[in-house]
């Protein structure tokens, strides 16, 4: 068993609801055991004008390999009846592998760490709050990498349903 993080984020269609599905969805998922999930946490979109996204990081432990677990991801966003018009345009589920265990995955299809997770508050926040003393592969420390997160508009909603 592995330990993974995974990011979900929404902007339309009743996003807190679509995280919320995607949530069940990742407890029904094969040779996998559910650990937790981090609060939600509101952000402003990056990209073209459009609605603010709902965000939060789920934490598994799977046997999966890591494009069987990219390929049941991308069934549920498909499940979820996402419709990819546009690069970083709005979409009704959006799940990424932040982190698997402490390997470096580059194929074509995946990039782990996530390309973006140093860079973005919306992922390291609810991270932070799964695993406060996480080191990335790379010896980077999660908690340094907060500073930014001030100018960075994420707000984190109290409620979990
Ligand atoms: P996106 O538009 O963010 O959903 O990007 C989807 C594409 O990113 C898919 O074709 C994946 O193969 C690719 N990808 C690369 N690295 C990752 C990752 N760590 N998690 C999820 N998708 C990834």
């Amino acid at each position: 068993m592995i330990d993974v993080y995974i990011g979900l984020g929404s902007n339309l269609d009743d996003p807190k609801q679509q995280v919320i599905r995607a949530v069940e969805s990742l407890k029904m998922l094969p040779d996998t055991v559910w650990v937790a999930q981090s609060s939600w946490y509101k952000s402003e979109a990056i990209g073209p004008e459009q609605p603010n996204f709902i965000n939060g990081v789920a934490r598994i432990q799977t046997q999966l390999a890591p494009e069987i677990l990219l390929d049941a991801l991308q069934a549920i966003e498909q499940d979820h009846q996402r419709v990819r018009t546009q690069h970083w345009g709005p979409r009704t589920l959006d799940l990424d592998i932040l982190l698997w265990g402490q390997e470096v995955l580059n194929s074509a299809r995946l990039t782990v760490p996530h390309a973006f997770l140093k860079e973005r508050c919306f992922v390291i926040l609810p991270l932070l709050e799964l695993a406060p003393s996480l080191m990335l592969p790379c010896g980077t420390a999660l908690s340094s990498l907060t500073a930014q997160c001030g100018q960075q508009n994420i707000v984190k909603l109290n409620e979990t349903t």
